[in-house]
């Protein structure tokens, strides 16, 4: 089955392919749902419970990507979706303040001691290009440090060496972007120091900031090196510029206070998405109140939007926040550690290189037998080996990224059940692995 990438299994999926890319380019919304990195027709999903996806053929599967990150409690958790459904019957939109985003504001600022203040947006993208806009006006200085690899949504000046689906399909830069919006923006080697210090010391008074994934997760899962993040943050107050952490993928997600709680390095902006919206789209920025206070009406520094902090999308996020406890990071960080572990065992049996890593529950493979420290490292892993492992999983009902460049997420409704469907498929995905040839 394994072998057969293009599946006579998804004759539903592909007809729906066939009217999506009549209508829109490449027939998707977002780059890397076209399955391009791996071939073969993407699913059409259909419905969502717990830990399974449902595709238009009627195919079930166990997925491992929870909507790159959002679902930690599984699809149609009841109590969000009862949330939900008691907002939707209040209305959808009024464009006036509303008490669902103050609430969702002061759960987010009771979880992380560094977030005095935060501006609800609609997508991370929105909430990288305004932390970043705001770090500008409130240094007054123009040039923004990232990291090769590192992801921050398509913000014009970021999308320079950035992971995900640009990772995926290895544009070095996007038509599009102009040399002025690239120009201010200073890409080094992940998990560098030396050559963080090295560009400060080449621009003296004029980085912003350093914007930084809190734990990349985009490049597949690379961690920071222990005084990474610490450095960073040393560097940037020693030179008058800003720290921003996106925690758009671990906020919430690493730990009930996301990556700031695991490592504890407090940022100046920190910026979040996915796991707040509960499954909608919500998303935001915040960090210090005294360059909060920048931000407009209080401040000069523009920002806006008509559906941000929609009622619908706040009381999701409030939902699933206020049942994201201990004991949910305990049963997500269990069940991931478990699939770790039964992935590890297959390869390994089938003397397959790899190298797994993670950070708290989030974790990939890398077909390599050396540790992924930067976006160099990631690139040098034999992809083609993640195809063959990709493919067989999801003819046998698992549902991966399709890129050996994501993370993988679980939730807290991953249940034996499901687990020991992932441990079933396995043998026969890393045998399609071994044997997989470039
Ligand atoms: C997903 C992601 C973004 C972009 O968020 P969107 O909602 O897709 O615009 C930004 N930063 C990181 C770290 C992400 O993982």
């Amino acid at each position: 089955m394994s072998e057969l990438p293009y599946s006579y299994e998804a004759q539903a999926s592909q007809a729906l392919f066939d009217r999506a890319a009549a209508v829109t380019p490449g027939g998707v919304n977002s780059p890397v749902r076209a399955f391009r990195a791996v071939g073969g027709t993407p699913r059409f999903m259909v419905s969502g419970t717990g830990p399974y996806l449902t595709d238009a053929d009627g195919r079930e599967y166990v997925d491992l990507v929870c909507s790159w990150g959002p679902m930690i409690l599984g699809h149609a958790h009841p109590e969000v979706i009862a949330a939900v459904q008691e907002a939707v019957a209040r209305g959808t939109s009024f464009g006036t303040p509303g008490e669902g985003e103050v609430a969702l504001a002061e759960e987010m600022v009771a979880r992380i001691e560094p977030l005095e203040q935060v501006r609800l947006v609609s997508s991370g993208t929105e909430a990288t290009m305004s932390a970043i806009r705001l770090a500008r006006g409130f240094t007054q200085r123009t040039k923004v440090v990232k990291f090769a690899g590192c992801y921050h949504g398509h913000v014009d000046s970021l999308l320079a060496s950035a992971g995900s689906g640009v990772a995926t399909f290895a544009l070095p830069d996007t038509p599009g972007v102009t040399g002025a919006q690239a120009g201010d923006t200073i890409v080094l080697p992940y998990n560098d120091l030396d050559a963080v210090h090295a560009a400060f010391a080449a621009h003296p008074g004029e980085i912003a900031c350093v914007i930084t994934e809190a734990s990349p997760g985009n490049m597949g899962v690379v961690p920071p090196l222990p005084g990474f993040n610490q450095g960073l943050k040393d560097v940037c107050a020693a030179n008058g510029a800003l720290y921003i952490s996106d925690e758009v993928m671990t906020g919430f997600r690493t730990s009930r206070a996301g990556w700031y709680g695991v490592d504890g390095v407090r940022p100046d902006l920190m910026t979040f998405g996915k796991v707040m919206g509960g499954g909608f789209p919500a998303a935001a920025f915040g960090g210090r109140a005294d360059v909060m206070a920048h931000l407009a009406p209080a401040g000069p520094v523009y920002q806006a939007g008509t559906l941000s902090g929609n009622p619908v999308a706040t009381a999701a996020g409030l939902a699933q926040l206020r049942l994201l406890d201990d004991a949910a990071y305990e049963k997500v960080n269990a069940v991931s550690a478990r699939i770790q572990s039964l992935v590890t065992e297959a390869l390994s049996k089938e003397g397959v290189a790899h190298t797994l890593q993670n950070a708290s529950n989030m974790f990939s493979v890398f077909f390599t037998d050396r540790p992924v420290r930067d976006y160099d490292d990631a690139k040098a892993q034999e992809s083609f080996r993640f195809t063959a492992f990709f493919h067989s999983l999801l003819a046998n009902g698992v549902y991966l990224p399709p890129s050996s460049f994501e993370s993988w997420f679980v939730s807290t409704a991953h249940d034996e059940r499901a687990v020991e469907r992932i441990a079933d498929a396995l043998p026969a995905a890393a045998r399609a692995a071994a044997e997989a040839t470039a």
